[in-house]
Formats: C-alpha cells, structure tokens, sequence
C-alpha cells in the first residue's frame, strides 16, 4: 500500500483532495492523528479505528495482535482498546466461573 502524508489546513481542503484522487481511479483514506469515538453503530467484524474514524478490518499478525488494515495502528493502542471496550475481558468473565 502507498502511504502518503499531506498535511492539510482545514477540512474541506482535504474532502477535496480526496475527491481528485478518487476520480483518479485511487482510494484514498483519511487518517486523523487525533482519535475520535465511534460516529455510528458498530459493524459486525469490525473494530472502530480511532485514527482512520472508521470502522476497519484489523488483521492479526505474527507478534499475536492485530493491525488496522488501512493506518496500522494495533489493538493494542489506548484509544482502539478504550474505544472498542478492549478493557477487561478477562478480569470479568473469571467471576461466572464458580458455578
Ligand atoms: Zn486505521
């Protein structure tokens, strides 16, 4: 994949870029350096990528975590666990155990 960093002004700016690019035959993808919580429902086998504000494929890799397809941030960032509620899954599912 080509990555290629523009660093824009205002929002329009970069909807227009995009637009260009797209009627190029290219599929851009926006990647915010701030993190943002999930704008709508969430998508079966999806996880809410904070960076690209959308909801993304994470492929697992070799090191046994996985990667947003599109800006490769991992599961394993603060803001990907905290918006996908990550945290604690296995603190609490250890308290049904003693049935
Ligand atoms: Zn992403």
């Amino acid at each position: 994949m080509l990555l290629v960093k523009v660093i824009a002004k205002d929002e329009e700016e970069v909807k227009e870029l995009v637009s260009k690019l797209g009627e190029k035959g290219l599929h851009p993808h926006l990647v915010h350096s701030e993190p943002a919580p999930p704008s709508s429902k969430k998508v079966p086998n999806r996880l809410w990528c904070p960076y690209c504000r959308e909801w993304r494929k994470f492929d697992a890799n070799q090191a046994g975590y996985s990667l947003c397809e599109v800006c490769g941030v991992s599961n394993m960032d603060y803001y990907t666990r905290r918006y996908n509620h990550l945290w604690g899954f296995n603190s609490k599912s250890r308290r049904s155990r003693q049935k």
